[in-house]
């Protein structure tokens, strides 16, 4: 059996030892640099609140899993979860909607989330003023966790299974030979390792540098104080009873403990802990993971947290702490194996979390897929550029200052800006470009030149309200309508990852990694998809052969690109060069867009057609593919030539009234195509055949990665289908809950308004049995009629 040794006994490492031998894995180790199992990391203090409620269905997943192998690890005397409930209270209208809008997602995700008035919030936890709140939102579910009663418990089975514990011993080096991990040296010795998983919580950087792998986190500290005794909970034996409370407005949470209260602070200014700055065991009189106590960035937290419970003023608190914790750039964990062979990561995971990753952690490890996809916490997903600190401390620390914002999805970071700049990042600047960032890159939302194009549509454009228009412009649509009539020019270079895949076993690699013949001739481009081991996607591709043995793959990002090159390794001759960074990218979409054949010697007029060729002095790979039936051609150049191709363009498509056009354009044309995207309207956990992308599998070719699993694959998922809204005022954005006869049976993955319908169209995931009903979809606590079928609609004559 594979040696596997973990470093950390914290909840994530304890976890993960359960787990793995609850999977039948033996041989593991776990290494531990503090006694055990109050070993002075995070998990040592954390005060344990549950709060599993999260946009991302990913997280709530996890969430919910901690909770129920809490709850199964409990026992009457010694509970590892105490499900008191929560409530996220409101103090301006603003949050209230917000609340409405998270509460449509709990019933997307399978949460059960209920508004209250202010005094039904009192009701529930009468310390509570109830003329200072508007609202909250409840979970019943939600609830405190017992974590070092959870590793106690689970070492004890671990334990009972041969996992071996080694406390107060440092993991101080790991040896790496062909990229391959090997061993770790500790203060007791050598462990011989063929899997090593970096369970450090916030040391993890000190491990990933020991093996040469960044590990992009950043080690915050953050206030919790606990209250002298409060005279309304004199009589309380219950460690806790009262439901835990959220207040976001202040950046503030709350749990009763006993006769008082813990408060938890997010208010203060962020407080970022170096790695070098952290203490060993034993060195002062606190734990390693606690900092002393700044008493003056908890004044104004204090005099909120009075405001909140009156009861207060009568008391004080009897100790602070600033502990640390671990924050990430995108707020997601750090998990998977890294570009060194063997070298795991499970990193920057809160207890909410713990278990619940950890489990799909082991199944990664054991079956080489988990069940629930994990791209969006694959430590792969970190480019060049977001490996270096200046990313992601900047960026970690902006989440952690604003992580109980309301968070609308297309606001942009504030932090690490104008990281990656296309060669024609000047001319949009000039064309009033306005920007977001995708994979680093400063990408054109919209352009401020197209305010011109508003009076031409003006009678059709639709205007959005509310939360829809935010970070929004009615530029967009004319944009959206400008490119239906005329053409644009779209900067795509963000969009996809550009690899280079060529050698003798080219074809071989490529028919193995994809599901469809990839065998095609020279100058053809093809979409196909990539799947795991157990038929799931992985991923759609764009696949252009160049040369007999040559081929450009467009893949989605970084994840994909390092699973590609995973895939490689069992083939001899096969270089992969990722040209993402020194090339760019743009199209032309638009019915006229075919000027370019007459303007450029060359340009293909047949869809499916890749050509290189040269447009002014730009050596260009150019394909022409269709976005629904709109004329899409694509060009991609080095950076030196890219300025110069941007303008080739844009001079010859003047004639023809050509615009630069934005990403929220493009995405608009993209769902009224019902072209469906990888990572928003499916992933991994889907089947082609559940999502209707069966036409890109061939069957009859040979064995490729995922046939197999794919032939005996049960359906028993949500299927992919599209539904238009019946009132032609209303768009919605994405991960509203959908409902047949009042039963939740799905959620929108991505919704935009079509001219084509006059409505707005909703992309969305639902039970195959409701296909092809009528539904409402649920937006701000709000339902709206929608019907699945758009020839309905066309038969109507509704054209815009
Ligand atoms: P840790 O518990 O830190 O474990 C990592 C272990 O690795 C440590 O024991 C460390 O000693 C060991 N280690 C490191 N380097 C080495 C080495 N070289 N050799 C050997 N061993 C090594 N989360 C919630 O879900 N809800 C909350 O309410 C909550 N509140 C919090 C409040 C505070 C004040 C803080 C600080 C955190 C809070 N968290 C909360 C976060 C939560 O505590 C952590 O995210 C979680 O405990 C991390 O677990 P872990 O196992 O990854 O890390």
């Amino acid at each position: 059996p594979k040696k596997i040794v973990i470093i950390g006994a914290g909840v994530v490492g304890s976890s993960l030892a359960y787990f793995l031998s609850k999977m039948g894995q033996s041989n593991i180790t776990v290494i531990e640099q503090g006694p055990l199992f109050e070993t002075g990391g995070s998990t040592s203090h954390a005060p344990g609140l549950v709060f599993q409620l999260n946009f991302s269905k990913l997280m709530t997943a996890f969430a919910n899993q901690t909770v129920e192998i809490f709850q199964e690890l409990n026992s009457p005397a010694f509970p590892t979860y105490h499900p008191v409930g929560s409530i996220e209270l409101a103090n301006t209208p603003e949050r209230l909607e917000d609340l409405k809008r998270k509460a449509g997602v709990a019933k997307s995700w399978g949460v059960e989330a209920v508004i209250l008035s202010p005094e039904e919030c009192a009701e529930k936890n009468p310390l509570l003023d109830p003329t200072q709140i508007l609202g909250g939102l409840y979970v019943a579910t939600d609830g405190i966790a017992k974590p070092l009663r959870a590793v106690d418990k689970m070492a004890e089975f671990s334990k009972s299974c041969g996992v071996q514990f080694y406390g107060r011993t440092e993991v101080r080096d790991v040896k790496v030979i062909d990229n391959q991990v090997k061993a770790v040296e500790t203060t007791a010795g050598r462990f011989e390792a063929d899997i090593l998983i970096c369970c450090a919580g916030f040391w993890g950087p000190r491990i990933g540098e020991m093996v040469g792998v960044t590990i992009p986190l950043q080690p915050m500290a953050h206030q919790y104080v606990v209250t002298h005794d409060l005279q309304e909970l004199a009589n309380e034996t219950d460690e806790i009873r009262l439901p835990m409370l959220r207040h976001q407005d202040s950046a503030l949470y709350y749990r009763q403990l006993f006769n008082g209260i813990g408060i938890g602070s997010y208010q203060h200014r962020p407080l970022p802990v170096e790695v070098s700055e952290i203490t060993k065991y034993g060195e002062t009189k606190e734990m390693p993971s606690v900092k002393p106590f700044t008493q003056e960035d908890f004044e104004k937290p204090w005099q909120d947290a009075q405001a909140l419970f009156p009861t207060l003023k009568q008391t004080g608190f009897k100790k602070g702490i600033n502990g640390i914790f671990s924050f990430t750039p995108d707020g997601m964990p750090l998990l998977g194996e890294s570009k060194v062979q063997g070298f795991w990561v499970a990193e920057a995971i809160w207890v909410t979390h713990s278990a619940g990753v950890a489990k799909s952690v082991a199944e990664w490890i054991v079956n080489g897929t988990p069940t629930l996809d994990l791209e969006l916490c694959d430590i792969n997903r970190f480019d060049t550029y977001a490996q270096s600190p200046h990313y992601y401390k900047s960026r970690s620390i902006e989440n952690y200052a604003t992580v109980y914002d309301i968070h609308h999805p297309y606001e942009p970071p504030a932090s690490a800006r104008d990281m990656r700049l296309t060669p024609y990042f000047g001319r949009q600047k000039e064309l009033g470009g306005v920007f977001n960032e995708k994979s680093g890159w400063e990408q054109p939302q919209w352009f401020m030149i197209n305010q011109t194009l508003l009076s031409s549509y003006e009678k059709i454009l639709h205007h959005r309200t509310g939360w829809s228009a935010e970070h929004w412009s009615p530029i967009v649509e004319a944009e959206q309508l400008h490119t239906k009539e005329h053409t644009s020019l779209f900067d795509v270079t963000a969009e996809k990852k550009r690899l280079e895949i060529s050698g003798a076993d080219v074809i071989p690699f490529l028919q193995q990694l994809t599901t469809s013949n990839i065998d095609i001739p020279i100058g053809l481009v093809t979409k196909t998809l990539m799947l795991h081991e157990f038929g799931g996607i992985k991923d759609e591709l764009t696949v252009i052969r160049e040369a007999p043995a040559k081929f450009m793959v467009l893949c989605s990002g970084a994840t994909e690109a390092s699973w590609i090159e995973k895939q490689a390794r069992n083939f001899i001759d096969i270089q992969i060069v990722d040209l993402s960074s020194g090339t760019c990218e743009l199209q032309l979409i638009g019915p006229k867009s075919n000027f370019v054949v007459e303007a450029f010697d060359q340009v293909f007029a047949e869809p499916k057609q890749a050509k290189t060729l040269y447009i002014g002095t730009a050596k260009v790979l150019s394909y022409f593919t269709k976005l629904g039936d709109l004329e899409t051609y694509s060009f991609t150049t080095t950076s030196d030539q890219g300025l110069a191709l941007w303008d080739e363009l844009m001079n010859a498509g003047d004639s023809y009234q050509i615009a630069p056009a934005g990403k929220r354009a493009l995405e608009n044309l993209r769902i009224e195509a019902l072209s469906i995207k990888n990572g928003k309207d499916y992933w991994s956990e889907h089947s082609p055949f559940e999502i209707g992308l069966e036409e890109m599998i061939d069957l009859s070719k040979g064995d490729f990665i995922g046939k197999a699993a794919l032939m005996s694959r049960k359906e028993n998922g949500l299927v992919s289908s599209t539904f238009i809204l019946d009132d032609p005022s209303m768009v919605v954005m994405g991960y509203e809950p959908v409902l047949a006869e009042d039963q939740v049976v799905g959620f929108v993955t991505s919704a935009a308004y079509s001219y084509e319908l006059g409505r707005c169209v909703a992309l969305a995931l639902v039970k195959p049995e409701v296909v092809n009903m009528p539904v409402q979809i649920e937006y701000f606590g709000q339902r709206y009629d929608a019907v699945k079928d758009t020839s309905i609609l066309k038969a109507e004559g509704v054209t815009r």
